[in-house]
Formats: C-alpha cells, sequence, structure tokens
C-alpha cells in the first residue's frame, strides 16, 4: 500500500505509475501486448454472493466501491455480479452461472476479483479458469478458520473478520458494571454447536465473575420464554441459532430478534447483523471497514504488490436506541465505539439554523447597537445646540432689551409719576381740617395700581434678562404670547408712532415650545417691522399681527408692516446670519428667529404684502388637534 500513501507524488501520478506497475507485474515483458493494455484502466469485478437485498454483502460492496473509486479517481472499470446462492443454492445454478461469466467476460476478463463472502470465495476458487485467468483474487468477510476450511489457493489473500466473543462481553461488563448473572446462547446446528465451544474457551476467565449459564439445546419458544425471565442484572451474549434444537432453521438475526423482543436484561452479539435486530451491540467488523480493507488489497494488487492476508480493523458498535431502552449510559463505552441511530442533538439538528438566528441576533444587536450610539449622539448634539441656542437667544433677548430701554424706562415711569403725583396729592388731602377719607382710600387704590403696573414693566425687563439653563417646553396659548409681546413693544410703538393692529383667531391656539423664545420670535418681527417703517409718514405706520389655523393641524402668526418692504434680491437672505441692510444692525435677528421656529419644528418666511409693506409667517404644529 505504499503507493498509497506516499507523500510525494500526486494522486494522479501515483495511480499512473501503479498502472505501470501492474502492466509490468501482469504482462512482463511482451512490449506489444503492453501496449495494448496501456491503452485501458484496471477493471476489477465485485461478486456478491447473494441478491441485491442482502445489506451484509451489499453495504460491504458500496464500500469497496467507494474507496476504490475515491482512491483512483473514477479512473477504474468495475463490474459487479450477484449469484442469488440464497435463492438459487444448485449446484446446476452454480454450473449455470459459472458458464455465464466466463461468455460475459470473455473478451473483458477482470484483473481483480473481490470476493464477498464465503460463497463467493468458492465459487471463483472453482470456476476461476476462463473467468479470470490471470486475475488477483481478494476474499473476505469471513474469518481464518473458515479460509483454512476453504483451502484457498496461495494466491488468494483476503480481508479477514476474526468474531471475538470476549470483546463483546467486556464492552457488556463495560455497559453493565453492577451485572452478576451471564447467559450465552447458541443454537443446535453444527456452526451453532462450534461457536458455543469457542465461547467456553474464550470466556473461561471471564465467565468466572458471573453466574454463568449456557442456553442451548432449547427451542426458539424455550429460549424466548427464558430470557423473559432473567434476572434485570444479566449480561446476555448471543452467538448464532441457524438451528433450534426441534431442527427449525433460522437466519440468525431473525432468531436473535425474536429472543429480544421477549428478553429482560440486554442482549449484545458478535455480528453486525444482530444491530437494528434487538441486541445492544458488540465488537465486530463492519461492513464499511470490511470494504475498506478488501478495497486496499485489491488496489495493492493493482500496484502489483504481493501482500498477505489481513485481519480487518473490528470496532465496538451499539444501536444507541438500545442504550436509551435499557437506560445503558454511553460514557461507559469502550473509546472509539460508534453508536448507530444516534438521535441527533438540538445543535446537530438545526446548527445551521441556529447559526443563522445567532448571525440575524448579532446583526439586529449591532444595528441597535448603532442606533442607540446614534442617538446618544443625536441627544448630545440635540442639547449641545439647546444650549447654544439659550444663550444666543439670551443676547438676542438683552439686546432687544437695550433697544427698548428707552420705551420701557418710558413705560416704567408713567406709574412711578402718578404714584408721586398721588401721593403728592394724598398729603394735601391729608392737610386739610377734615381730610376726605373716601378720595385717600380712592388714592391709594390707584397707588397701588400704579404700583402693579410698574411691577409688570419691571418683570417684563427681568424676564428679556434672566439668563435660563435649558429650555422649558410647555403648552401655551400663541395668542396669549402674542399679547405678552405686544404689551412689551407697546411703549416703543407709541414713542414710534406706530398703530399696533392684532387679531387674535377667537379660540385657544395651543402650541408647544418654549413661551419666552416664541415671545422673542415675535419682538424681534416686531422690531423689524417698526425699522422698516422709519421713513413712512406717521399715520400710515401700521404693524398687524395676527393668528390663524393652517392646513395640517398647524397655526400660523404673521407680522406685517406698512413699511418699504423686501426688496426681491434679498427675500432669499434675509434669514442668513449677518445680513443687514442697517447702519447699526447685526443681522441677527432673523436667523434667531428661524433657528427657535425650526426648534420647535415649525417654518418661518418672508414676503411682501400686495399693498405694501413686508410680511413674515411663522407656521408651529398645534400641541393638540382642535
Ligand atoms: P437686523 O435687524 O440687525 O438687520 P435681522 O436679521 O433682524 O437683522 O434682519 C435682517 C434684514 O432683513 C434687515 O437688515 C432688513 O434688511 C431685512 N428686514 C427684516 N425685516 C424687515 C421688514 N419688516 N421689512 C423690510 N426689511 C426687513
Amino acid at each position: 500500500m505504499g503507493f498509497q500513501s506516499g507523500k510525494v507524488l500526486s494522486r494522479g501520478v501515483r495511480w499512473c505509475a501503479a498502472i505501470c506497475c501492474f502492466l509490468i507485474a501482469i504482462f512482463g515483458t511482451a512490449a506489444s501486448s503492453s501496449m495494448e493494455i496501456a491503452r485501458r484502466v484496471p477493471r476489477i469485478l465485485i461478486l456478491y454472493p447473494y441478491d441485491e437485498r442482502i445489506v451484509a454483502t451489499t453495504e460491504a460492496g458500496e464500500a469497496v466501491r467507494t474507496r476504490l473509486l475515491e482512491v483512483t479517481n473514477a479512473k477504474i472499470e468495475l463490474f459487479s455480479e450477484f449469484l442469488d446462492l440464497s435463492r438459487f443454492p444448485e449446484r446446476e445454478h452454480l454450473e449455470r452461472m459459472a458458464r455465464y461469466l466466463s461468455a460475459k467476460y470473455a473478451d473483458r476478463q477482470p484483473d481483480v476479483v473481490i470476493a464477498l463472502g464465503e460463497e463467493s470465495a468458492r465459487f471463483i476458487v472453482q470456476n476461476r479458469n476462463g473467468l479470470a485467468d490471470h486475475a488477483k483474487i481478494i476474499f473476505g468477510g469471513f474469518s481464518r478458520a473458515t479460509a483454512n476450511n476453504l483451502k484457498l489457493p496461495d494466491d488468494m489473500i483476503g480481508a479477514l473478520s476474526e468474531f471475538d466473543i470476549l470483546k463483546t462481553a467486556e464492552m457488556a461488563r463495560r455497559l453493565q458494571p453492577q451485572a452478576h448473572h451471564l447467559y450465552i446462547i447458541g443454537g443446535s446446528a453444527d456452526f451453532d454447536r462450534a461457536w458455543l465451544a469457542t465461547a467456553r474457551t474464550d470466556l473461561a476467565n471471564f465467565s468466572k465473575d458471573y453466574e454463568t449459564t449456557y442456553l442451548e439445546n432449547l427451542t426458539i419458544e424455550e429460549f424466548t420464554r427464558r430470557v423473559a425471565e432473567l434476572p434485570r442484572d444479566s449480561i446476555i451474549l448471543a452467538l448464532t441459532i441457524f438451528k433450534d434444537s426441534s431442527g427449525s432453521n433460522f437466519i440468525p438475526r431473525e432468531a436473535i430478534r425474536q429472543i429480544a423482543q421477549t428478553a429482560s436484561a440486554p442482549i449484545y452479539g458478535p455480528y453486525p447483523t444482530y444491530i437494528d435486530y434487538g441486541a445492544v451491540g458488540g465488537n465486530f467488523v463492519t461492513f464499511n471497514s470490511l470494504g475498506t480493507t478488501m478495497a486496499d488489497l485489491a488496489l495493492g494488487a493493482i500496484a502489483g504488490k504481493g501482500g498477505s492476508s489481513v485481519d480487518a480493523p473490528p470496532t465496538y458498535v451499539v444501536d444507541a436506541r438500545q442504550l436509551r431502552h435499557w437506560g445503558l449510559s454511553a460514557a461507559n463505552l469502550p473509546p472509539g465505539a460508534i453508536q448507530m441511530f444516534k438521535e441527533k442533538t438540538f445543535w446537530e439538528q438545526y446548527h445551521y439554523v441556529i447559526i443563522a438566528t445567532l448571525a440575524v441576533i448579532t446583526a439586529q444587536g449591532v444595528v441597535i447597537t448603532g442606533l442607540l450610539i446614534e442617538r446618544r449622539r443625536r441627544r448630545k448634539a440635540q442639547s449641545e445646540s439647546h444650549r447654544r441656542l439659550l444663550e444666543v437667544v439670551h443676547l438676542n433677548q438683552s439686546a432687544t432689551a437695550g433697544a427698548l430701554s428707552a420705551s420701557i424706562a418710558h413705560e416704567l415711569n408713567q406709574p412711578l409719576g402718578a404714584i408721586r403725583s398721588n401721593a403728592e396729592a394724598a398729603a394735601v388731602i391729608l392737610r386739610s381740617e377734615t381730610p376726605d377719607l373716601k378720595l385717600i382710600e380712592q388714592i391709594l387704590v390707584d397707588i397701588r395700581d400704579d404700583d402693579q403696573r410698574a411691577h409688570e414693566v419691571i418683570s417684563q425687563v427681568r424676564n428679556l434678562l434672566k439668563k435660563r439653563g435649558d429650555i422649558d417646553c410647555q403648552t401655551f396659548d400663541l395668542n396669549d404670547v402674542a399679547a405678552s409681546a405686544i404689551k412689551i413693544l407697546h411703549g416703543e410703538a407709541l414713542r414710534r408712532g406706530v398703530a399696533v393692529h392684532t387679531y387674535p383667531l377667537p379660540r385657544k391656539l395651543p402650541i408647544r415650545a418654549d413661551k419666552v423664545h416664541v415671545q422673542q420670535v415675535i419682538l424681534n418681527l416686531a422690531t423689524n417691522a417698526m425699522d422698516a417703517m422709519l421713513d413712512v409718514a406717521a399715520c400710515d405706520r401700521r404693524l398687524i399681527i395676527e393668528t390663524a389655523l393652517a392646513r395640517g393641524s398647524k397655526v400660523e402668526l404673521s407680522v406685517s408692516d406698512t413699511g418699504r418692504g423686501i426688496p426681491d434680491g434679498q427675500l432669499a437672505s434675509v434669514f442668513e446670519p449677518f445680513f443687514t441692510t442697517k447702519p447699526t444692525g447685526t443681522g441677527l435677528g432673523l436667523s434667531i428667529a428661524r433657528a427657535i421656529v425650526e426648534t420647535y419644528g415649525g417654518k418661518i418666511s418672508a414676503g411682501n404684502r400686495p399693498q405694501g409693506g413686508a410680511i413674515f409667517r411663522i407656521v408651529l404644529p398645534l400641541a393638540q388637534s382642535g
């Protein structure tokens, strides 16, 4: 098998070398003949003893085919013949088959014949001539003792299967460490009796540890009855039952199946055919291992190697369903044991689904983490922009307070002056002999009202100048805020001779925003409007503030004037920061107004009225419909 395990040559090259060796070995130096044969690939005939339904041989044959095709890269001609000897055991049939096969392969004789099982080996030995004159014969599937009985010629080599009952028994001991009883079952055929004799020798030592009983010379009914009554801590070793004591013939595995159905303890056996027929398992050469070993011998033969028979490697094999049935632990199995009919674990069954699910979950996790990070960033950016907005609005408010300071001072002076006048008047009244107390009381009420007015002016100024740490979002009526802005502007409008007209929609217009910010927007727009009317005749200076509902659950507040309007070319620029047409302007009022309106989900726009003057509209979402 050197050509198979060589690591230097590629499989193809090795194969060519093998074919050359084979040709030289078989055909010597006859140049013309070699030339003819070199043009073809080796022919291998697999000889099955029975028909295609017999699992043992077909499985081994399949393993032979697989191995040969794999190693030769399919550069091989494979033939299969089923001798069908279980249904046609007669001598006539054998002779017919021999004639038929000789004729069939006359022009294409195989280079190697693989004989599966005892009957195939016997057939090819007897009918070699004419069918496989120069072929190398490889046999397999029976023991060395059987091979000796068959008296096979020296040039035939094979894969021998030794049936070691001791190893099977040892596996049973590992699986049932608590067992006290050992039962060995064997039939009444010659072969069965020979087996029983072998077992007595092989198990001589082993059985000393148990209360041992040989169940033999029984009918199949007696077998089934006896095994049904055995103590649970028993090991049952089944050899073969080709015949029972009544002379009935059996296929051993069928007899084992019948017995296993009533058995009260686990049954073990040294044959692969007992698996799936009720046996827990045993130590034996699997069909697959046998086939592979035979194929390797055939490959060696093709490569021109002489070689000799080998033992096919045995394996411990168990039926996982039987382990479960008898409550035997797989952990006690000998190393390397094969478990057949093992139910796949959840992972084995669904690992693709599990991997896919995990991948989806991981992907989702990554996306969710990404979104959370993104949200955190956005929130941070939002709070940063809020902070900046607060700062800018505060500066804007301070500037507004500065710009309105003259009128604010005037607004404050009025109630203070009135208080002083009223106080002086009260003093005069008190100095009279009969002071009019009713009048004094009225004066005091007036003083209190004026004080209240002064207080309101001061708190307006304080509100304008107060620096706030955060946006104070609340729901309020837009009309109320417009009214409070007009109150602040009132003095300035008077001072500038501007008539203020307000047209609030007569219903509540709830919006959600920071009140002070919305008020500041109105103040900016109104201040600009008043600035725009400086050149207009005093009687035509009108500032109009109006509220209305807009489409899509929105509310609109417009600030218009009768000033010079905005040149068309500047309409797009007025909201740009630092855009100003005023000598002392900052160009920030409208950009701050836009920033505020957009912060609360609204829009601001500028335009000119058809009758002259500019109009600014802010549209904000209503806090609740209706
Ligand atoms: P500033 O008032 O400091 O100039 P704004 O951003 O408030 O800054 O205004 C930018 C410019 O928009 C003003 O300089 C002016 O040219 C124009 N503008 C704003 N409101 C009006 C208006 N009602 N009528 C005409 N032009 C206006």
